[in-house]
């Protein structure tokens, strides 16, 4: 690996504590190619008392971190953006490198992943306070906002840089500092901030990258430590319930971004071709892996067999392969696990009459490739319209009337993303209204940006990322009441 990167100094093993490069207490950990199953790196395995250690470190360091104008923060922060960009194509390398992304798509995410950096550099500038007319004559009423403090984080595999920045930027733009947990299968997309934020000049201790094959602990740590104010993850909602139980003891404040199981819903009155593309950037980005994917793809009557068709056809034509290779649409799943997944989920549609049209199986390749599949016939019986697939399975379901399919679709516990593709204007507004979702994207299939409030309402979590918004996850009010 290192020998594909121009600047192979930003291939790092050793975890970024504090602005120290340092080796794990408990060893290391491997570091896997889903692609082809080599181990690429061995990462410092961090100990509790290490994140303590961390922790306490980033208490210090936020005091003057907080201290600095929004100006000086923005400064250092837009020095971090320029870095991650001048590097976008190593950082892409490494990123499909551990994670199996096409390699465009994994630039497209460092792109991504830097502008949630440039714009909460911009808002560092902007968070304004308020004042609000006495209640007294003699009161002068003002609302300023501070920084939480020391911000936690707990981050996925399935976007191992953008997760991060979307958590940090803010933390650091609002003048938090912030300790993160990488995932174990993606340290290294991690690590390169760790890099470049010591080049960007990004204080010591105000940002450290905490490597550690065990998750519990992290969580543990994060959740007990009571110089930690702020817990900010993304994952599954089991995950999350458990980080909320845990937060519950300190009462600490905490945004969830958890799991979705986003409808797509074709009406008939859409533009199909348009809903076909979408479908396909929305269902097989990532090859199914974000919490945003269309996991439960509705059709109406009319159009049911047409769409199918058209799908099954731009299906077919994605080609499987390793990431770094030019010309790959889907890389390999994550693990083997992910693979077993996407098998059961067969399995139980084809059990419960569904038809697999396309794809069903294990790609020829060996590993973790599977092969693009669709099923017809889909049903709210099979697993797939009550769990997340995360795989490159479309399941279509069909359906009749407008009040039909939104009872569908809003007959799940999570509330993340959905889609629809209509053109009649007051079907539109009606159906953007009436889906329980914190998302809805209409005639697009992509909807993911840093300029819009992220967020899932019910079981999909608490709090937006992203946005002006998004900064106010990692800021407190003070109203200060004053006697003249
Ligand atoms: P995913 O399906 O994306 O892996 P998870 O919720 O299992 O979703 O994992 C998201 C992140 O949470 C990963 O970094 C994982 O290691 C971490 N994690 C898993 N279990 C725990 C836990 N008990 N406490 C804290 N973090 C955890």
């Amino acid at each position: 690996l290192r020998s594909l990167l121009k600047d192979p100094s930003l291939l790092v093993e050793a975890a970024y504590l504090a602005g120290d490069w340092v080796e794990g207490d408990e060893g290391t950990f491997d570091v896997l190619n889903p692609a082809r199953g080599d181990v690429i790196a061995r990462v410092a395995d961090l100990s509790r008392d290490q994140m303590a250690l961390a922790i306490d470190k980033a208490y210090v360091a936020q005091k003057e971190w907080a201290a600095m104008t929004g100006k000086e923060r923005a400064n250092i922060m837009r020095k971090w953006y320029d870095l991650m960009m001048e590097n976008q194509d190593d950082l892409g390398t490494i990123l499909t490198a551990e994670q199996g992304k096409p390699l465009a798509e994994a630039k497209g995410e460092i792109a991504y992943g830097a502008s949630f950096i440039e714009f909460f550099a911009e808002e560092a500038k902007r968070i304004y306070g308020e004042t609000i007319p006495g209640h007294q004559r003699d009161k002068r009423i003002t609302v300023i906002k501070q920084p939480i403090g020391v911000a936690a984080s707990i981050t996925p595999w399935n976007f191992p840089n953008a997760m991060i920045t979307r958590k940090a930027a803010p933390a650091l733009a609002a003048g938090c500092a912030f300790v993160g947990r990488p995932a174990k299968e993606t340290p290294l997309s991690a690590l390169v901030m760790g890099v470049l934020a010591e080049r960007a000049g990004i204080p010591k201790g105000v940002f450290s990258i905490l490597t550690s094959s065990r998750a519990s602990d992290a969580g543990k740590e994060f959740c007990e430590n009571p110089k930690v104010r702020k817990i900010t993850f993304t994952g599954s909602t089991e995950v999350g319930r458990i980080l909320l139980k845990q937060s519950a003891e300190q009462i600490k404040k905490c945004s969830m971004e958890l799991g979705g199981n986003a409808p797509f819903i074709v009406f008939d009155d859409a533009d199909l071709d348009a809903a076909v593309e979408g479908a396909i950037m929305c269902k097989f980005r990532n090859n199914g892996q974000t919490c945003v994917c269309a996991n439960r793809i509705y059709v109406q009557d009319g159009v049911y067999d047409a769409f199918a068709e058209k799908l099954r056809v731009r299906v077919s034509q994605m080609k499987v392969g390793d990431g770094l290779e030019e010309g790959t649409d889907l890389g390999p799943l994550i693990n083997a696990d992910a693979i077993t997944k996407v098998q059961e989920h067969i399995a139980d549609a084809k059990a419960k009459g569904g038809k697999v049209i396309l794809g069903g199986e294990a790609h020829e390749m060996e590993g973790t490739f599977f092969g693009p599949t669709i099923v017809t016939g889909a049903t709210k019986e099979m697993l797939f319209s009550t769990e997340e697939t995360f795989g490159p399975l479309a399941p279509l379901f069909r359906f009749d009337t407008v009040d039909d399919v939104i009872e569908l679709a809003n007959d799940t516990i999570f509330g993340l993303a959905s889609y629809f593709y209509a053109k009649d204007l007051s079907r539109v507004y009606k159906v953007a209204e009436a889906l329980e979702y914190g998302i809805v994207g209409v005639n697009t299939g992509i909807i993911s940006t840093e300029v819009a409030p992220f967020g899932g309402v019910k079981q999909s979590g608490l709090g937006r990322e992203g946005s002006h918004h998004g900064i106010e996850d990692y800021l407190e009010m003070k109203y200060i009441c004053m006697s003249v």
